[in-house]
């Protein structure tokens, strides 16, 4: 457990003026984030605790499909980027280029084929390698000219990005369904699934299409046409002058739906394998170069995301499986002792307490409980252990009951 006595960050009394959006200006006010400048933010305890939550539910749907995780680098050789080709501010405009010591330069990485691939030309080398699926979570660079949207739009987020290497375009589909599948589960656990749509986009240099899984939200950066006929999602960059054709039915009327993209899943065919000359040994004894997938999630644009959709009128609303804690006790310090037994008897059940013991009323507590979004708040006062128990409110709802204590206070 935690005592918010300790916690040194504290809240706010409104939203800081200019903040981007409703759901950043709760994170700050609510202690959660603070900015370094703009598109740049720090996480605070609470805000770390969340982050840390979804990258948790990713992870573990992401090592059930047999990734792995490692942790690559934030600097990137000139040279790597060079090979590509994308060093070039003409191909690639957001790569912050870091002059360094000797007339040196890096790259600040945006994203990781460039490492990621002569990494694996040293480890695949023959087909019994493949398929070979690695991830990391990483924090990424984007040298935006505006930086907006609070957490939805940074020059410094972090990304989960998994990068999957096959022998045959065929073996890279089944593998890429299996992705699909595991983000769907992702933004289930998130609770953000109804709303979390799957959108055929440009497929840049590498593909006709690309898919993206969008979240509808009223400040999103995105568009997404959808089919009237078949319901197929498509994003706005697609769409030639105002002509929408549904790449599934063919259908030409469709409506709009405001966007945020949380997660993005491409093929990459052999790109990048051609150009670090990743080659790789197959039954027969030839050499055939191997195919790839990049597949991404913004997870502090998550957090950004699921903070706007779920807030109200007072504060945050985290669903239970991200929420920093699952269980507040509000206590008067009188009765600290109570909320203490409460509170190991609430963990050994697997929940995730934090005592707001604070030196201060009943009021500007139960204020920031509001803020704060934590899904249950329990209030132990002499009122409460008069009737022989404690009361909870679920954050959200408006019920407040009196729950007996199972254990001799
Ligand atoms: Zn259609």
């Amino acid at each position: 457990m935690n005592f918010l006595s300790n916690h040194i960050f504290s809240t706010l009394k409104t939203i800081p003026q200019g903040s981007d959006n409703r759901g950043t200006g709760l994170l700050l006010q609510a202690g959660f984030i603070r900015q370094e400048m703009a598109g740049v933010y720090i996480f605070l305890p609470m805000g770390l605790r969340v982050l840390r939550n979804i990258e948790s539910i990713i992870r573990d749907e992401l090592d059930a499909i047999g990734a792995q995780e490692i942790l690559m680098t934030a600097l990137g050789s000139k040279e790597h980027w060079m090979t590509t080709g994308r060093w070039d501010q003409e191909k690639m405009d957001i790569l912050f280029h870091v002059p360094a010591s000797r007339s040196k330069e890096y790259a600040l990485n945006p994203t990781h084929e460039e490492i990621v691939t002569p990494l694996m030309n040293e480890f695949v080398r023959s087909y019994k390698n493949l398929p070979a699926a690695v991830y990391q979570f990483q924090t990424k660079f984007r040298n935006e000219v505006r930086a907006k949207s609070g957490l939805l739009r940074g020059r410094e987020f972090l990304m989960k990005d998994l990068y999957s290497f096959h022998e045959t375009s065929e073996h890279l589909d089944v593998y890429f369904e299996k992705v699909r599948e595991a983000y769907v589960s992702i933004f289930n656990r998130l609770e953000i699934g109804d709303k979390t749509h799957y959108a055929f986009a440009s497929g840049g240099a590498f593909s006709k299409y690309s898919y993206e899984f969008q979240t509808e939200l009223g400040i999103g950066e995105d568009t997404l046409y959808v089919c009237d006929a078949c319901g197929q999602k498509v994003n706005n960059e697609l769409i030639q002058d105002n002509n929408f054709i549904c790449p599934s039915c063919e259908h030409t009327s469709a409506h709009t739906i405001t966007t945020s993209e949380v997660g993005n899943i491409f093929k990459l065919g052999d790109k990048f394998s051609k150009d670090f000359q990743l080659k790789t040994s197959t039954k027969d004894g030839s050499n055939i170069i191997p195919v790839m997938g990049c597949y991404g999630i913004g997870v502090s644009r998550l957090m950004g995301v699921i903070a706007e959709i779920f807030a109200d009128d007072v504060g945050l609303i985290w669903p239970k499986a991200i929420a920093p804690y699952t269980d507040y006790i509000l206590v008067q310090c009188d009765n600290k002792k109570s909320a203490i037994q409460l509170a190991l008897q609430l963990e050994k059940s697997g929940k995730k307490v934090l005592i707001d013991d604070r030196d201060m009323g009943f009021g500007k507590k139960a204020k920031d409980a509001d803020l704060f979004g934590i899904p249950n708040r329990i209030v132990i006062s002499e009122k409460t252990l008069a009737k022989g128990g404690y009361e909870l409110k679920v954050r959200g709802s408006s019920v407040e009951t009196i729950v007996q204590y199972d254990f001799d206070i």
